[in-house]
């Protein structure tokens, strides 16, 4: 049964409070089941079964949404722009490409910045992604002086979300130092006051919800990262930061703290279980122990990592620790959830002259483990929001693999041209227009 609210929030259809769709396959992390019906209702899935009355999706299969922990979305304007070197820069790595992305960051003006969000966010439903973490560092005029709202910015980048109907998780990103003036707060009260102000606009916000980050050991120093750390712990909001990703960053950190940096966040209480480590690409066996003794996670970007020259996650070691693992696309030279997490297990065999590395204990192949890093989940649920995608069965990609294979195939074999609807809190977002919604 099928029945609507009148009018939409942000443009959409109409909403349809119950529906059930019965594709061919329902897919999870370990194989696929034909005929399952996902029933939502309000936007939550109500029942994953069996189901003869419903929507048919012939051809299809349905599976969770994955999920993008960590992205810039302004820096997609420079998508194409910094693959050649500079007569400047004759030897080009990271810190010349910071160059280039602070040149883009300068220039920001909040339609500007809604506008390359929006484009970003379209793509990442295109490609599968129904959720983005944005660590959003661009927050002042360009000279350091506050705009009449002093959250402009951070809210443009929110309603961008908001107009394509993917869910964000916002979170404002202190900045002490270094960078650009506009990336910087005067102290870390004038900070969290922002932050404060933003978690309250964030509610009521059906997409949108808010989190806090510190940029870098590099850019934010010892007292600060104690106060958010608290803050955060304090107010129960997620907590990511950048670590380990230069070994630069770390001589730096040595230089300044005599120690490492993720162990200088477990010893300011920034670790916790709401603590996202972005990259963590050079951290070492005693860091990565504190990340699992503090319960805390990894973020890794694998196509930005490699971009960038940052070089390749411990994801063995990270596998060997139970650390809770993520995905983000991070500076959008690729926007493809698949891919990051084929680049994890590639990268993994490089290293290691084997095949199926990064496989979890009982398992016997790494897709279970690389597909729960990728949608947060093992599979649909009942309770969980209705995130879902819709693959085409009949793709070149994919014609001829069984159900079994699936998973591993979308994984190894396919792109995200195999998508053909996104769906998020029940609504489609992405696709050929919804017959119903
Ligand atoms: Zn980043």
């Amino acid at each position: 049964m099928l029945w609507r609210l009148p009018g939409g929030s942000c443009g959409f259809a109409p909403y349809v409070v119950r529906r059930t769709l019965i594709p061919d396959l329902v897919l999870d992390a370990y194989g696929a089941q034909g005929g399952v019906g996902v029933t939502f209702e309000d936007g939550r899935i109500v029942d994953i079964g069996p189901a003869k009355r419903g929507e048919r999706l012939t051809g299809k299969a349905l599976a969770p949404g994955f999920v993008n922990d960590h992205s810039h979305a302004f820096q997609r304007g420079l998508r194409g722009a910094v693959e050649r070197i500079e007569p400047s820069h004759p030897l080009d790595d990271f810190w010349t490409w910071r160059e280039r992305m602070y040149a883009l960051a300068n220039e920001l003006t909040p339609d500007s910045i809604r506008k390359v969000s929006r484009r970003c966010y379209e793509e990442m439903l295109s490609a599968g992604y129904t959720s983005v973490t944005e660590f959003h560092y661009v927050h002042h005029r360009p000279d350091g002086t506050s705009y009449r709202d002093p959250n402009a910015l951070a809210k443009a980048v929110a309603r961008a979300a908001e107009d394509t109907g993917i869910r964000l998780l916002l979170l404002p990103v202190a900045y002490a130092r270094g960078g650009l003036p506009r990336f910087r707060d005067p102290s870390v009260r004038a900070f969290l006051e922002r932050v404060d102000t933003l978690v309250e606009w964030s509610e009521g916000r059906s997409l949108v919800e808010a989190g806090v980050a510190a940029h870098s050991v590099r850019a934010v120093p010892r007292g600060w990262l104690e106060e958010i750390g608290e803050y955060a712990r304090l107010n129960s909001l997620p907590l990511h930061i950048h670590a380990d990703e230069q070994p630069r960053e770390i001589e730096e950190c040595q230089a300044e703290h005599g120690m490492r940096p993720i162990e200088l966040l477990a010893r300011t209480g920034f670790l916790g279980p709401g603590t996202t480590i972005i990259h963590a690409t050079h951290a070492n066996a005693k860091e990565l122990d504190l990340l699992s003794e503090h319960d805390a996670s990894v973020c890794a970007c694998p196509t930005t990592e490699g971009n960038l020259g940052d070089g390749f996650l411990p994801a063995e070691e990270i596998l060997q620790r139970n650390i809770h693992l993520s995905i983000g696309s991070d500076s959008h030279v690729r926007i493809a959830p698949c891919e990051e997490l084929r680049e994890l297990e590639t990268n993994a065999r490089r290293l290691s002259g084997r095949r199926n590395v990064l496989v979890a204990e009982h398992e016997t192949s790494p897709t279970p483990w690389l597909l729960r890093a990728g949608w947060d989940r093992v599979g649909l649920k009942a309770g969980d929001p209705a995130d879902l995608i819709e693959i085409d069965l009949s793709h070149p990609a994919l014609a001829d693999v069984g159900a079994r294979n699936l998973p591993s195939a979308l994984v190894f074999g396919a792109g995200s041209g195999v998508l053909v609807g996104t769906w998020v809190e029940g609504r489609k977002v992405h696709g050929p227009d919804d017959p119903v919604g």
